[in-house]
């Protein structure tokens, strides 16, 4: 497979984010891009990190678990994939980051693991801002409720909300979910009085407009490393 140059590619990525930051009087340096690595081989992640890139998500903690250990030690990693408890034990100590805590059970098990370990897990809370029922996270209405309950989780960080917006043809329609999850933020964090500065809002298709709209994580990946292949294999990640 040929594949595309991900040093360009990473460029071409900042430069925009930069550009849609100043377009909304943003700082630059408010924005930071997570290279999504999922399915892609170590080889790949190595040549973004030669590029300047330090931070990497993953979405699965079978496929991290192996990646992850052949690569430089100060690489930085967000789990941003569906968690199941019976992982958190493996996973914890890997990644910085949490984005996609959907479940209060999830919350209560990184508390109480966070503890055993030592460590104090930092997480976002994933929100389905379009409301459409296949998607996950918890209900916008819920929230307030939700997060008063993980305050007294003496372990757990509530570092912020992340979404996804619904798949569309065109970036701007995702305009709506990305302001709608900025606005919920601001109201939280006037109620709960925990600040929620972290908003983990666009992908390869919207990340301009996550940019406009207040994000401070951007979760890109095929933009950086190309698209999947249905049926590509890497050797490494065969079995996963
Ligand atoms: C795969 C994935 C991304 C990256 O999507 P691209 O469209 O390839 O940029 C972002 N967020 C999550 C949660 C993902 O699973």
């Amino acid at each position: 497979m040929i594949h595309p140059s991900i040093p360009t590619n990473l460029q071409i990525i900042r430069e925009r984010i930069e550009a849609a930051a100043r377009r909304s009087g943003r700082d630059p340096r408010e924005i930071e891009l997570v290279a999504v690595s999922k399915k892609h081989p170590p080889e790949q992640i190595r040549e973004a990190w030669d590029s300047g890139q330090e931070l990497f998500g993953e979405s699965r903690v079978q496929e991290a678990l192996v990646k992850i250990p052949l690569l430089p030690s100060n690489l930085r990693w967000h789990f941003i994939g569906h968690l199941q408890s019976n992982k958190i034990r493996k996973m914890l100590p890997l990644f910085e980051l949490i984005h996609g805590v959907d479940q209060l059970q999830t919350a209560r098990d990184l508390d109480r693991i966070g503890g055993e370990l030592g460590m104090l897990p930092r997480v976002l809370l994933e929100v389905n801002i379009s409301g459409e029922p296949s998607k996950k996270g918890f209900d916008p209405k819920a929230l307030e409720q939700i997060i008063e309950e993980m305050l007294s989780m003496p372990r757990l960080q509530v570092e912020g909300l992340m979404t996804m917006a619904p798949l569309a043809g065109e970036a701007e329609s995702s305009r709506p979910y990305f302001s709608g999850l900025r606005d919920l933020r601001d109201q939280l964090a006037q109620k709960t009085g925990i600040p929620l500065a972290t908003l983990s809002m666009g992908m390869s298709g919207d990340f301009e407009i996550a940019v406009e709209e207040g994000a401070t994580l951007c979760r890109v990946g095929s933009s950086i490393f190309g698209e999947l292949l249905r049926n590509e294999k890497f050797p490494l990640i065969e079995n996963f």
